[in-house]
């Protein structure tokens, strides 16, 4: 298991007091070294990345203006995303740190890694959303279907919020699976992920929205999972990605789920199993949001040591 840690990963956060500060990173690693996760995988150094790979998914138009914007280092990219000084390189260090991550669980023997701070799932290929600069989760599917030849690819979505930025990217690719377990979008940014979108023209029937009443516990997700889980296996994919997000847990200050870090690590371990038994050669997990710093630490660790187990034989 390979996971990503590393400060520079920590400078994509937008000011001290903000939900998504920089000290998100902080609280993770301190989780994972109390626990001594970190002598149990091997820890990878975050890589910068570079404008042709944020090209293989966003518009040349998108690039420029995050570029120009990073320089000035005021103003907003759209509503709810900020600029900060240097936002252009601390977002490439995210997209770098994924792509890096998609190269080696394709190479390598390691057959699952884990980024904090990434699985930035709003963004759309010509514009920023919801503190998200550029979709690294639709990054990885453009570079393992480009460099690697990687075709069936599964994306699955725990965060709180619909992943819409990877959702209507790749709504009409049939080889792409999509399952999202979000709060119902009546209730919550960004509106959307209904359980009728399930995919469109010949993709029809290969992405699975459910939406989760807020308040919804483990009870509720556990239920709905055996179907995602078993919805994945059917694709038979040859690479999953997981976002997974930390505010779907129960105390976050922006959502209105209830789920505790048990959802995370059943997901993580379940869809490490698929990995395992089909032809998979790799499970990438994404942070993705959450905004409670005790959640931040608990569900991102539950997920790497779920990862961790999944790799180690028993006994
Ligand atoms: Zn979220």
């Amino acid at each position: 298991m390979l996971l990503y840690a590393g400060n520079s990963l920590a400078r994509y956060g937008f000011g001290q007091g903000h939900p998504f500060g920089p000290d998100r990173y902080q609280v993770f690693w301190n989780a994972i070294c109390q626990q001594g996760l970190e002598q149990r995988c091997e820890i990878a150094a975050p890589v910068d990345g570079c404008a042709e790979q944020v090209l293989l998914f966003h518009t040349p138009d998108y690039l420029s203006r995050v570029k120009a914007l990073s320089v000035e280092g005021t103003g907003m990219l759209d509503p709810d995303t900020p600029v900060f000084p240097g936002i252009y390189q601390a977002a490439l260090t995210v997209v770098g740190s994924v792509i890096d991550a998609v190269d080696r669980l394709v190479t390598d023997t390691h057959s699952s890694a884990f980024i904090p701070i990434a699985g930035l799932h709003h963004a759309r290929r010509d514009g920023s959303a919801g503190f998200c600069v550029f979709n690294d989760c639709g990054i990885a599917v453009e570079h393992l279907r480009k460099r690697h030849r990687v075709r069936r690819i599964a994306y699955v979505d725990i965060d709180a919020h619909h992943g819409d930025g990877l959702f209507y990217a790749f709504e009409g690719d049939p080889e792409v699976t999509v399952v999202d377990l979000h709060e119902d979008g009546r209730y919550l940014y960004p509106g959307t992920g209904h359980a009728f979108e399930t995919g469109s023209g010949a993709a029809a029937g290969t992405k699975l929205n459910i939406p989760l009443p807020p308040g919804a516990t483990d009870a509720v997700f556990f239920q709905c999972w055996e179907h995602a889980r078993s919805f994945v296996a059917q694709s038979d994919p040859e690479f999953v990605i997981l976002q997974c997000g930390a505010d779907s847990i129960a105390g976050d200050p922006i959502t209105s789920l209830a789920l505790s870090e048990q959802a995370h690590f059943r997901a993580a371990r379940d869809l490490a199993e698929i990995v395992r038994n089909g032809c998979a050669r790799g499970l990438l997990a994404l942070g993705g949001g959450g905004y409670n710093r005790d959640n931040i630490a608990r569900g991102w660790s539950a997920v790497v040591r779920a990862l961790i187990e999944a790799e180690t034989p028993e006994g």
